[in-house]
This record gives structure tokens, C-alpha cells and sequence, in this order.
């Protein structure tokens, strides 16, 4: 999986398309500097839900 994934500026949910469906912007992804694990745990989750979402899973 190669995709990006986006984060809209506006509501901050996450999704894979440029523009988010309440109309936002979505920005790219920046790897937290500080890389607490915890952290990076919750955005692969995240991540997993968006990807089930676009493939109609959830
Ligand atoms: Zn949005």
C-alpha cells in the first residue's frame, strides 16, 4: 500500500482523497517528530478505518 493518506485541515478526520467530503482541504500526513509509539499506534488505526471505509467494510 502506497497510498497517501491525507488529514482534512477543516474536520481532521482522515481520508485518502485531496478533497475531503465536507468540502476541506486535505493535507498530507507528517510523521510526529516526537514519534511516541502510542501515538503512531492510533494513526495506523485510523488509517485501517479509512481504508476500510473506502473499500465498504465498515
Ligand atoms: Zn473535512
Amino acid at each position: 500500500m502506497a497510498r497517501h493518506i491525507l488529514k482534512c485541515e477543516k474536520c481532521n478526520i482522515y481520508t485518502m482523497s485531496e478533497t475531503c467530503k465536507c468540502g476541506g482541504k486535505a493535507i498530507p500526513i507528517k510523521p510526529a517528530k516526537f514519534s511516541p509509539k502510542d501515538s503512531y499506534g492510533e494513526y495506523r488505526r485510523q488509517v485501517k478505518k479509512v481504508e476500510w471505509k473506502e473499500k465498504g467494510l465498515l
